[in-house]
């Protein structure tokens, strides 16, 4: 049987391709590697607990905002959401003092005045700069002058300048790029449009889900089996054969062909080309281009398993620092003692007061732990054990110092590094947030969906946006290259 599209990978952006094109029409076939669908998205139980990988919260989902538009789309709009506390849905600590992130424009500016009263006006132009880049990049589906867009201060700044020229006080710098742990702080690299469309959209409103992220990944695996499509999971594709300067069907570990008209890589870039043994068409060029660009850096985190009923809910994130140099975690400094965690609690069960698990989170690079890259899972031996016990260690410290109650109330901790998610993404380097941006080397850096091969496109996060927001985004930008720009907006009714 040939497929009008075969989809490699069901994390977010595969899903969402899939999604959008079974519900137009096409026969789809989305291949995972894993037993688990979501990449990212993947939720896993311990014990009768549930805890998330990747994916912790979201931004704009509330009426009228850009996640809700696209998540209307997508049908997920019926899955369990949960608000965050309006007043303070992240509290950043910086030196033992906690500064509240409230939801809404005007609230976000007044709860931070009061603290830092004369950056007021430096906090709405802030704003203002934050939102309009926001808008204008959800707009990008429509037409517009593209140089004009590409050239403007969203993507020629690093954010790191614009906080430098735009908010005074150096703790508000801080403060304000505290909650920042979900992108690369990199002073020279990252592009302010990143550091905008996300903080932007949390801004806006912020949101977990009951239950975990995998919920998002089923639903959408559902929506695509109603509409036609076929989703295979313990599919591995191992190769891609080229034909004719196309892409002509995908080869499955178990020696399974799988044909196809079109083909879309949900998987790294160069995971992505090194699936294509040979080819006419890719120059050594573009795979050195692509081979050698950067990622951005990984995360460490422990899950912890809470004994039941004893450490109570907070609806909020905390982001706690003993630091006041955020923007150097993509160095790795031997034998640094961890010094910010990001405290994240899943929601309880209905009606409990108190939760049963909460996960701390800190960026590790990959030199952290290449030492163990040749080795697997389960069998990378006691030095590495003992640096995740370490580390697990100086995390549950470092939050203990906000939230006591935890100490005396772990009874399990399961934790993950970068190879974890190299083992089960396929994420090159580990890398959390995908191949790193550069405000200066924008086109460098910047991936299209389009490849040489004219019928093979690529899709998340790697491409020029990342998060949840990010690569919904980007599939719909890749779902154009085969139904169209116009059939997209068409679609999302912009
Ligand atoms: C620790 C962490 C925390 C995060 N927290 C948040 C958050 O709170 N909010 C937010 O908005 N974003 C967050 N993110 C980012 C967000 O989760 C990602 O940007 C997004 O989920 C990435 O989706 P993706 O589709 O690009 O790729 P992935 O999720 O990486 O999916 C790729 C898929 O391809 C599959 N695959 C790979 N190779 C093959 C192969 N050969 N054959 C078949 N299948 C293959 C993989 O198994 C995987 O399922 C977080 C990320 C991390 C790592």
């Amino acid at each position: 049987m040939k497929f009008d599209v075969v989809i490699l990978g069901a994390g977010l952006g595969g899903l969402e391709c899939g999604y959008t094109l079974s519900k137009n029409g096409y026969k789809v076939c989305v291949l995972e590697q894993n037993p688990l669908l979501g990449g990212c998205l993947q939720t896993f139980k311990r014990k009768g607990t549930s805890f998330d990988t990747g994916f912790h919260y979201i931004g704009g989902l509330a009426e009228g905002q850009h996640l809700n538009h696209l998540f209307h789309y997508f049908d997920l709009m019926s899955l369990p959401w949960k608000k965050l506390d309006e007043t303070c849905f992240d509290e950043v600590i910086f030196n033992g003092k906690s500064y509240a992130f409230a939801n809404g424009y005007e609230p976000f500016i007044e709860t931070l005045a009061k603290e830092f009263p004369n950056q007021k006006e430096n906090l709405k132009q802030y704003i203002a700069t934050l939102s309009e880049i926001g808008r204008n990049i959800f707009h990008s589906f429509s037409p517009r002058d593209a140089e004009e867009f590409y050239q403007s201060k969203a993507f020629t700044q690093s954010a790191y300048d614009f906080l430098n020229e735009t908010i005074s006080d150096p703790t508000l710098r801080n403060v304000l790029a505290g909650t920042s742990l979900k992108m690369e702080l990199h002073p020279e690299k990252l592009p302010l449009y990143i550091f905008a469309q996300i903080n932007d959209s949390f801004i806006q409103s912020a949101w977990r889900i009951e239950g975990g992220g995998m919920q998002i990944a089923q639903k959408l695996a559902q929506s695509i089996e109603q509409q036609g499509g076929t989703i295979r999971t313990h599919a591995k594709v191992v190769e891609l054969i080229e034909e004719e300067g196309q892409i002509s069907r995908a080869i499955l570990s178990n020696g399974e062909e799988i044909e196809g008209s079109y083909f879309i890589s949900n998987i790294h870039p160069v995971g992505t080309l090194n699936l294509i043994h040979e080819s006419k068409v890719i120059r050594n060029i573009y795979k050195r281009r692509i081979t050698n660009m950067a990622n951005t850096y990984g995360m460490f985190t422990a899950n912890l398993q809470l004994k039941d009923g004893e450490v109570p809910y907070l609806n909020r994130n905390i982001y706690l620092y003993e630091t006041n140099d955020i923007w150097s975690y993509h160095h790795y400094q031997e034998g640094k003692k961890t010094d910010c965690v990001l405290v994240s609690y899943q929601t309880p069960e209905k009606g409990q007061s108190t939760t049963r698990n909460i996960d701390l989170l800190t960026p590790m690079t990959w030199q952290e732990v290449s030492h163990w890259e040749n080795t697997s899972v389960m069998k990378r031996g006691d030095d590495y054990n003992n640096m995740k016990v370490r580390k697990a260690e100086e995390c549950i410290e470092l939050a203990t110092k906000r939230l006591p109650e935890l100490r005396g109330n772990i009874e399990n901790c399961y934790t993950s590094t970068p190879l974890t998610y190299t083992d089960y993404t396929g994420t090159y380097h580990g890398s959390a947030y995908g191949i790193q941006k550069d405000h200066a080397q924008l086109a460098y850096t910047m991936l299209t969906p389009k490849t040489p091969l004219k019928n093979l496109f690529l899709t998340g996060q790697n491409l020029n946006l990342h998060g949840i927001l990010g690569v919904s985004m980007t599939s719909f930008f890749t779902c154009a290259e085969i139904m169209g720009m116009e059939k997209i907006r068409e679609e999302l009714s912009l």
